[in-house]
Order: C-alpha cells, then structure tokens, then sequence
C-alpha cells in the first residue's frame, strides 16, 4: 500500500526476489513526488546508488554561534558531502526495478485479516486478497497499531526555492543548520527554536527553510515563515521569485508499532523516521533488501505459513532488538534537545559535530552498531560543557 519512496523500496525489493506482488495507492507511483529528498552522498554511496543526486555539495557548514558579531558568526564545516536527489531519476529507477508492476490507483478504508490472507478493501468496493499486506502509506496511517503516546513531536519546516536579491548562502554553499539568532529578540529567542536549511542550486536559485527539529505542539507555519522572512530582511535580502514553497510536517517520535500485528509496515508507517534527525531515505533504501528476502524466505519455504507468521517474521527483520534498543536511545535524546533553549542547543549541536565524523555520521544515519552508539554518546557527554551535560541528564528545564 503506498507509492512514496517507501512503497517503491520494498516492492522493487519483493518483485526482485520473485514474489507475486499487487500494489495499491491512492496516487499512481509516477506522479511526481512532493518533497525534495536531501541524504549525505556517502549513505547513497556505500550502495552504489549517488548517481541518483541531482545536486552534490562538499562545502557542507552549520552555524552554531549566535549571530551577534565575528564569533557568533562562526562556521562549522562538516567536510562531508551532501545531496538532493534527483526525483525523476529516483523515482524512475525503483519503479524500473519493479520490472513493470501496474498500481491499482485505489484508496485503502479498510483491512481484514483472516488466518491464511488478508483482505485489502477500497473506497471503489473492490477487495484484494494477499498472504501479507505491507502498509507504506505514510506516518499518518490508520491501520498500523501501536501504543498510544499523547503530545507527539513533529518536524515542521517552511521552505522557498527562488531568487533573491542577494545570495541568501555563499555560492556553492549547503547549510545543514543556521542557529544564529541575531535577528530575533529576547522574546521571540525564547519561543520554539528553529534554524535555517539552505543551499545554492545554482542558475540564481537558492533553497532556504525554516526548520523546527521537533516540537508537540509543531511549530506553526506562519511563525516558520515570519522567521524566515526575519531573518533575510534582516540581512537585507528580499525574496524576488517563488518557484517553490515547501511545506513540511511529519512525526519525530511515533512510538514503534506493535510486533505482532498481522500487518507489516515500511516507511513513515513503520516509524523508521531517524528521531534525532527526520532523516528516512537512506534506511529505506537500506533495510528495504533484507526484508524482503525474509518474506521471500518464510513464504517459499512454507507455502502454507498463516498470515500472522509471515508478519511476525517482517516485523523482526524491520525492528531487530539491536534497532529497536538503538532507537529507545535516540528517542531519549530526542527528548532531551526538545526541553533545550535555543542557546543550549546551539551548544549541543556545537559539541556534537566536534566529534570525529565517524561518530556523527554513523549516529546521524542510524549506522553504528549499539555498543558503539553508546560509547559515541557517552564521548559526547565528556567533551560537553556542563551546562549541556545538565541538559543531557534532564536536568535544565526550557524557560519560557
Ligand atoms: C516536506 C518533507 C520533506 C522531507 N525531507 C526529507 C529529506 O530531505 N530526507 C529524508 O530522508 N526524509 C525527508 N522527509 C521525511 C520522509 O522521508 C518523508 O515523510 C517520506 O515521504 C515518507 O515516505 P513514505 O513512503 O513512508 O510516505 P509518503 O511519502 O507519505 O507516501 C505515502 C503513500 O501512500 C499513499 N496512501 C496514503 N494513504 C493511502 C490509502 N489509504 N490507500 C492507498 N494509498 C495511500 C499516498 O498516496 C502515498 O503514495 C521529509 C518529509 C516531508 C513531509
């Protein structure tokens, strides 16, 4: 169910290992997709797959000071390059891989579930009938169960792509994250704190947005958007062409959904969004190929298995113990940065990008095995000052 890059990863995956695969979406899966994807070149590297960036930055910087004079105005370079992909090419390439599989283009109201298959019904009446149903129809999914969490936090953002006046970033130029906050006052720097996302796209066009990392209640898009226009003004750069606006909003921390459900889910759906980052691209692509060769496995083998049981045995292929231990961690961080006023969490981010890339490349990617992730965070706490230390451990409350 679902034809976002979710849905394309693991069916071309399912179709490649031979299964007999029905795919259903509210959407065709050659309709343009509505967001632009960015993920570090290294990640679509190690599989072989950065052809697939259109646009491929190595001066890759953060700001973390806070704007006011020649320190505040510091930069930090990443020395990593980073992407966008191309999402024609994207697209165009998973749906090859599903060697010509046509979408039924039907909404999903309802599922039932019987011992040996499963039955998919539509908003048109019509029933489709499988051994297993995989929901990758997005975060907001109504069909996967797990356990109810109020006061989820949400990733919100508020981008243009366009011309500008002047060069909103240097040219050439991709900023992960622009904390300074010289153009805000006392007041406002002690809302929600958000930071800029931007990039030279080369032809006069830049993308900028305004980013909330994670926030319950989400930060509205008009606050986003009054801050990004803040912020420009107060540089002096005046929007002269919208291309594109961006807006974006989706959950940092889904609780993970319940294992023995006889449904399975991938993507947004699966909660396999990175709670420290909103990243999900790159695991897909990732964790896309052992899942299916599991399900492959558990139905070739035992042509009768139930329903339940082939779920089961997705749901931990997708949700391993070591991933699921990993990602109570990130979550706890997650945590912890949302009770952060927007001088300590210039500080967190300060410090975590002092640590050797490795580190913060393998914790940014979900890449480093357990062991190692507590370690990094345990490295982490040591080089903090102790301001951030006491946050860390919970123990600085946001003023408000
Ligand atoms: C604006 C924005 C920018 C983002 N940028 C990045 C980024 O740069 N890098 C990154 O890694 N992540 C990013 N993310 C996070 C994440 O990668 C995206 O949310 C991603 O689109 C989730 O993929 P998905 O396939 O799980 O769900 P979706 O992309 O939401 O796709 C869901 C699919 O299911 C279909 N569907 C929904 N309901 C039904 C139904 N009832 N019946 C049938 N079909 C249905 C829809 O038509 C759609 O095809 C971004 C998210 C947003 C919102």
């Amino acid at each position: 169910m679902g034809a976002g890059p979710a849905a394309l990863c693991i069916t071309a995956e399912l179709v490649q290992q031979g299964l007999e695969v029905q795919a259903i979406a509210s959407k065709s899966p050659l309709e343009p997709w509505p967001n632009t994807y960015g993920i570090w070149a290294s990640e679509l590297e190690s599989l072989n797959m950065q052809e697939l960036l259109k646009y491929r930055w190595n001066d890759t910087v953060s700001f973390f000071g806070d704007g006011f004079g020649k320190s505040g105005d510091t930069c930090t370079s990443h020395y990593l390059d980073y992407g966008l992909f191309n999402l024609n090419n994207f697209q165009e390439a998973l749906f090859k891989r599903c060697n010509g599989l046509s979408w039924q283009v039907e909404t999903v109201k309802n599922i039932n579930f019987r011992e040996k298959e499963t039955v998919v019904i539509c908003a048109s009446g019509k029933e489709y009938l499988a051994r297993v149903v995989i929901d990758a129809s997005g975060h907001n999914t109504p069909f996967v169960k797990r356990p109810k969490k109020e006061n989820i936090a949400k990733q919100a953002a508020y981008g243009v792509v366009g011309k500008f006046s002047s060069p909103p970033v240097k040219k050439n130029r991709f900023v992960l994250m622009d904390f300074r906050s010289s153009h805000l006052n006392s007041t406002q720097r002690k809302e929600s704190p958000s930071f800029l996302y931007a990039m030279d796209l080369g032809d006069g066009r830049y993308f900028v947005e305004e980013t909330s990392l994670a926030c319950s209640p989400p930060v509205s898009f008009e606050l986003l958007k009054s801050r990004l226009n803040l912020r420009l003004s107060h540089k002096g750069i005046q929007i002269e062409e919208i291309m594109h606006e961006e807006h974006c909003l989706f959950p940092m921390n889904l609780p993970l959904p319940f294992r023995n459900q006889p449904l399975l889910a991938f993507g947004g759906s699966a909660s396999m969004v990175h709670p420290a980052s909103g990243y999900l691209v790159g695991s897909l692509l990732r964790r896309a190929p052992s899942l299916a060769k599991e399900i492959a496995k558990a139905i070739k083998n035992d042509p009768s298995m139930n329903t339940s049981k082939i779920a089961r045995i997705g749901w931990n292929t997708l949700w391993t113990t070591e991933l699921v231990q990993r990602h109570r961690l990130y979550q706890f961080g997650l945590q912890r940065l949302m009770s952060f006023d927007e001088e300590l969490l210039r500080s967190f981010f300060d410090t975590f990008f002092k640590l050797p890339r490795n580190d913060w490349y393998g914790y940014l990617t979900n890449t480093l095995p357990l062991p190692r992730l507590f370690i990094v965070m345990l490295k982490l706490f040591s080089i903090a000052s102790s301001k951030v230390r006491l946050g860390m451990i919970g123990l600085v409350i946001r003023k408000r």
